[in-house]
């Protein structure tokens, strides 16, 4: 293992959307400059992927270009969607399209464009392992950070504060975890990657189940109709039908920015309530107009009589079997009180993310942190002594809202970050906690 004494004032764990906007806010900012401030990220893709196993051509972003890395925070930065056209020569086409919502292909080349301007600040390649403190007389200035690459090598960097923006893990029900290295079992976050490797032949009549009653979920469902003309294919889900997202405009209110200060204010039990209350913007829930797709397309099989995409709605997946013939789902039909059991050469779990995967990575530091909630500048409390800022980005749902795991505030949560560390770099003080 190579220890490098390299010292960092800002280490940025991750390098997806929420750590890049992170970056774009630091370059933008001229106190950064001014006090020389020294930081980088640490990303374990070997390069700069947006979702890659989702890039699906057909898919659309679920927001509008303008909540890019920059425009809410400063429309006249270098980093907005629109010079990003204008720098590619596609403004004029891009318009003439006449969309707010450009392909999830697009943003992706977007987001890598944006991406390649921060390169010497990259490590890709490096998957974070470990944050241990430096304690030196009872006080911890400095974080150890351990990386793993590819090869199995490990390096060490030091950082005075953290920002931890990993995203979300998959989420695998209780009753595939036996099967997690199955390869017949794919979660949706590796779709792309792995599905023509387990269904190599295009024609071959495969039988397929997809998981979930989300937007992926729906999208997957949909590829796999045109990807595989002859596979049998069955969208299983909890909830009796799929339910289109709420994007009205009164509704999108809460993922204006400012919408995350009333989030925060709230008691505890309000938050939770209005969070609930609003779960339908995100969570189970699927474009209209991909609903509409999908019921044309089952419509059309009954026209033709050749029906091929079933949807089991009001399923309760009970028992899963993996056999050489098959995965065998043992399906609850909730509805009719009916029990039945489909055999299905792959599984595709478009069963969501969990977003707990910070703490597995703090498990080092855990000791040193306090017991209140994360500080509304998305810092988590730490005990008296401690003096490095821990800043989490998308898992603060529960504090700061839906939009929280989204990119709807990125432009300007980074902002708020970049000022607390600044302030904590000129003050630095632990936060008081319960
Ligand atoms: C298919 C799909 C489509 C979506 N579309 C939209 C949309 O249209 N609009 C919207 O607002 N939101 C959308 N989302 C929500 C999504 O969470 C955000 O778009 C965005 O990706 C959040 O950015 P992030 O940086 O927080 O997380 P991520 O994009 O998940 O990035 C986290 C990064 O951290 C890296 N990482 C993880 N662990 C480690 C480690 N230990 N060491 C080093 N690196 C690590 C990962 O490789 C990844 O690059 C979508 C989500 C999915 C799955």
């Amino acid at each position: 293992m190579s220890i490098e004494t390299l010292e960092y004032d800002v280490i940025g764990l991750g390098f997806g959307p929420a750590n890049l906007a992170i970056a774009v806010a630091l370059d933008e900012d001229a106190r950064v400059r001014e006090r020389g401030l020294r930081y980088c990220f640490l990303e374990k893709k070997a390069d700069f992927e947006w979702h890659g196993g989702m890039l699906l051509e057909d898919s659309r972003m679920q927001i509008s270009f303008l909540k890019d890395l920059a425009t809410l925070r400063n429309p006249a930065s270098r980093f907005t969607f629109l010079n990003y056209l204008h720098q590619k020569r596609r403004l004029e086409p891009f318009i003439n399209i006449g969309t707010f919502t450009p392909s999830r292909l697009e943003y992706n080349d977007y987001l890598a464009w944006a991406a390649g301007h921060f390169a010497e600040r990259v490590h890709y390649g490096e998957e974070v392992i470990a944050v241990e403190a430096q304690e030196e007389r009872g006080e911890v200035q400095r974080l150890k950070v351990t990386t793993r690459q590819a090869d199995g090598r490990t390096r060490t960097r030091l950082a005075r504060n953290l920002v931890v923006s990993i995203g979300g893990q998959p989420s695998i029900p209780e009753a595939f975890a036996p099967l997690r290295n199955d390869p017949r079992v794919i979660h949706s976050s590796a779709y792309l990657a792995r599905i023509e490797t387990l269904c190599a032949e295009r024609e071959a009549p495969y039988r397929l189940a997809v998981i979930g009653a989300g937007q992926s979920a729906a999208e997957i469902f949909t590829d796999l109709g045109g990807r595989y003309p002859n596979a049998e294919l069955s969208l299983i889900m909890r909830s009796p039908a799929l339910r289109p997202a709420d994007d009205s405009p009164f509704i999108n209110e809460i993922f204006d920015p400012g919408y995350t200060d009333l989030i925060y204010q709230q008691p505890e039990a309000m938050r939770q309530q209005l969070i609930r209350s609003f779960s339908h913007t995100n969570y189970s829930v699927v474009n209209l107009d991909l609903i509409e797709r999908v019921y044309q397309d089952l419509y059309l099989q009954r026209v033709t009589g050749k029906v091929r995409q079933h949807l089991l709605a009001n399923r309760q997946i009970q028992e899963v079997r993996a056999g050489v013939e098959g995965i065998a789902l043992n399906l609850l039909d909730r509805q009719h009180h009916a029990r039945e059991v489909r055999e299905f050469d792959g599984v595709i779990l478009a069963t969501g993310y969990r977003r707990d995967g910070y703490k597995r990575l703090l498990e080092g530091v855990a000791g040193y942190l306090g017991e209140g909630e994360v500080a509304r500048s998305y810092r988590l409390p730490s005990r008296e002594g401690f003096h490095p800022g821990i800043f989490l980005q998308g898992c603060c749902e529960a504090s700061h809202g839906l939009s929280d795991t989204l990119l709807s505030v990125l432009s300007v949560r980074s902002q708020e970050v970049v000022d607390a560390l600044i302030d904590g770099r000129l003050r630095p003080q632990a936060v008081a906690c319960a």
